[in-house]
């Protein structure tokens, strides 16, 4: 999508401090962190949100969450704890229409998050 943010964060058109890399799952420092610890993981393919997902998508949604976990050990907070979030949708707060997952630590978290 060529007006998507995050596909051109994939595409390098724009800058990110990317974390993570391999041929369907891009991982990068949220521009706007909540908290000491706050990447996104997206997959490269252009799905819109949790509504998008498609049987062929399985595979690398379940990918994602292996990264988050190998993430959450290299940036310090499995033991301490995190929280992965993905927002869906105008009363799910989704803002950017690429799907995304917030690991999001560092910190001891509020209830209400985003
Ligand atoms: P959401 O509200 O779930 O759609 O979250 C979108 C997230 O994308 C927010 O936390 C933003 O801070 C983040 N974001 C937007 N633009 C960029 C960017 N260029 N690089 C990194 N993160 C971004
Ligand atoms: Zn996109």
């Amino acid at each position: 999508m060529s007006d998507c943010i995050f596909c051109k964060i994939v595409n390098k058109e724009i800058p990110s401090e990317i974390l993570y890399e391999d041929d369907n799952i891009l991982a990068f420092k949220d521009i706007n962190p909540v908290a000491p610890v706050h990447v996104l993981v997206i997959p490269k393919k252009h799905i819109i949100s949790v509504n998008d997902i498609i049987d062929q998508d399985v595979q690398v949604i379940g990918n994602i969450f292996v990264v988050i976990k190998k993430l959450a050990t290299q940036l310090g907070v499995a033991e301490s704890g995190y929280r992965v979030v993905t927002n869906t949708g105008k009363d799910g707060g989704q803002v950017v229409g690429h799907l995304h997952f917030h690991l999001i630590g560092g910190k001891e978290l509020g209830i209400k998050i985003g």
